[in-house]
């Protein structure tokens, strides 16, 4: 049974090396590929024969990779099925334990090989980088370690998942409170928000023991791989190769000298426009003017051929991709029941192909992650003449770029759902929905520099760390009565228990999402350029290269922010005034 949602795909390239009927759910024969790479390795007596084996070794994990997103595929548009969740996890717990060795071997012997001096320098610099980065940072005894680490980040979201309340006689969880927060009844949001906030204080202690055992094995972790505290093992562990946490704190010095005074300004509008003495912590989600949501489509089908339409204006090249995708059905995106929540784009890496999955309702959030996720496909479609798996894939700093840039391109061209004013509308919330993310997004980060650098800290410390960085970015709203929650906010941030330190990316990349499009309000034919140009690079040049690529800076200083600011500030004030008629 097919549970696909599109018809069977071609390799990009006739498969080389890999097998074209093999199993790929079967270990025993794709442990016979690695035994063949590792026996030919020694083989190899030309360059030319060393990059084919690079080139083979590639082609086998876009095959795993792709059978994996497949089967990811198959079980998230179709969770009520129980073949496919068996697949998933035969893949999951069978399969990809397995590969994993292997593949650190490979990168290993290939580290090791005569030959690998002969290979073209600018080539191979990125993928030796990260091959080193590999290998060195291997330890045997931190398997069992990091396996304890993705237990205990698995209880924080089992912890967060099963926390509900009582509002109004039904039980909700959390994620289903956060709608009230729109509401214009404010008595409505004050109601909902305490209810949640002190659901979530109520297991404040085991949040609080819960990160300090994530904590101390990070710092064995670390330690066991020769580094003097987990702040320098993560930076490395995640290839931060062109920036260091000394260019972080900058950030957030930027941040906070930038853009903490337009937060402030616009936080003071948004008071006088609600008519408050104070903002209080349930003010924050509420339409000010007290407007309808705005309703974008009826249909999917509406979402997809408006959507279409900004590409046709926008660009041809783009345009044609999205068509692409629209034929071949690499679009599921209406929400029916037994499909898993959510969305998000996915590569097919052999058929390099992208695929986009949502559960459109027709709100104004879904034509966002239309867009969001449309710029991660043409990512992964504008590298589809690159033959080296490894650079088909760019860092998450620079492909949160694509995506980002084009919500903010495609805004544009809004008017392809929205008559005049709701089209202004849904450009100034976006604009401001960018700025106000900033300071959140640095007090994570922030949070985390003074966490591991710290060892051996209290948690009273460790409160008051979180404190002071709450005056700095929290800007005006009132926390008066709830000084408790305030203290305890970090624990809702997932990114802090599961994945640290990985959320700073998202700041880089609106930065350079940000300078796109300034760079498209003066010549929007040469930013497109550029866009395009910088996406067909893949992962293949460091990021500075990317970003350059791009048209942009790789800078978080207040150098490349205060100009952006300035224009962020101007198109708001546009936006605010009414259209001039002529
Ligand atoms: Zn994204």
């Amino acid at each position: 049974m097919n549970l696909l949602p599109f018809d069977k795909l071609k390799p990009y390239r006739a498969r080389m090396f890999v097998p074209k009927a093999i199993d790929l759910g079967d270990w025993p024969q794709i442990a016979a590929l690695f035994d063949k790479l590792e026996a030919r390795a020694p083989r190899c007596k030309t360059a030319a024969q060393l990059q084919r084996w690079l080139l083979d070794a590639g082609e086998l994990s876009a095959a795993l990779d792709q059978e994996s997103s497949l089967r990811n595929i198959a079980m998230t548009c179709h969770t009520d099925s129980p073949e496919a969740e068996k697949a998933f996890l035969h893949f999951v717990e069978k399969i990809e334990p397995e590969a994993k060795p292997r593949q650190f071997k490979l990168a290993q012997i290939y580290l090791q090989h005569p030959l690998r001096a002969k290979l073209p320098k600018k080539r191979w610099f990125v993928f030796d980088r990260n091959a080193q980065v590999q290998v060195e940072l291997f330890r045997p005894e931190n398997v069992p370690l990091e396996t304890e680490e993705s237990r205990l980040g698995q209880q924080y979201q089992k912890l967060s998942g099963s926390l509900t309340v009582q509002f109004r006689g039904q039980e909700k969880t959390l994620a289903q409170m956060a709608r009230f927060l729109e509401e214009p009844d404010r008595a409505l949001r004050q109601e909902a928000w305490e209810l949640t906030a002190n659901r979530r204080l109520q297991e404040a202690g085991k949040f609080e023991e819960n990160f300090e055992q994530l904590l101390a094995l990070r710092e064995k972790i670390a330690v066991n791989a020769g580094f003097k505290d987990y702040l320098s093992y993560a930076f490395r562990s995640r290839g931060r190769f062109d920036y260091t946490p000394a260019d972080c704190r900058k950030f957030h010095e930027a941040v906070e000298k930038e853009i903490m005074p337009i937060v402030r300004t616009l936080q003071a509008k948004r008071r006088r426009q609600l008519n408050l003495d104070a903002l209080r912590p349930w003010d924050m989600g509420v339409d000010p003017l007290n407007r309808a949501p705005l309703h974008p489509f009826e249909k999917v089908e509406e979402m997809v051929s408006r959507t279409q339409k900004i590409f046709d204006q926008l660009d041809s090249g783009l345009a044609s991709d999205f068509t692409l995708m629209r034929r071949k059905r690499l679009l599921d995106l209406d929400n029916r029941k037994g499909k898993a929540p959510g969305g998000y784009q996915s590569t097919l890496s052999e058929a390099r192909m992208p695929f986009i999955f949502m559960n459109a309702v027709g709100v104004h959030r879904d034509v966002e992650t239309m867009l969001h996720e449309a710029g991660h496909a043409f990512h992964a479609l504008a590298t589809q003449g690159e033959d080296l798996y490894a650079y088909r894939g760019a860092p998450i700093e620079f492909c949160e770029v694509a995506s980002m840039s084009m919500e903010l391109l495609g805004n544009e061209f809004i008017e392809a759902f929205y008559a005049e004013p709701e089209a202004r509308r849904a450009r100034h919330d976006h604009l401001e929905q960018i700025i106000t993310i900033f300071p959140w997004i640095v007090t994570v980060d922030a949070f985390q520099h003074w966490i591991y650098s710290h060892r051996g800290h209290s948690r009273a410390e460790r409160r008051q760390a979180w404190l002071d960085l709450m005056c700095r970015f929290g800007g005006d709203v009132d926390w008066s009565g709830h000084e408790e929650k305030r203290a305890n906010l970090w624990h809702r941030q997932l990114h802090i228990f599961l994945y640290p330190f990985y959320y700073v990316e998202y700041g880089i990349a609106q930065l350079g999402a940000l300078q796109v499009w300034a760079n498209s309000l003066k010549s929007r034919r040469r930013a497109l350029q550029q866009y395009h140009r910088a996406l067909a690079l893949g992962g293949s040049r460091p990021l500075p290269a990317l970003f350059e690529a791009a048209g942009c800076q790789f800078d978080f200083s207040r150098r490349t922010i205060k100009p952006l600011v300035r224009l962020v500030r101007s198109q708001l004030e546009k936006l605010e005034s009414p259209p001039a008629k002529g």
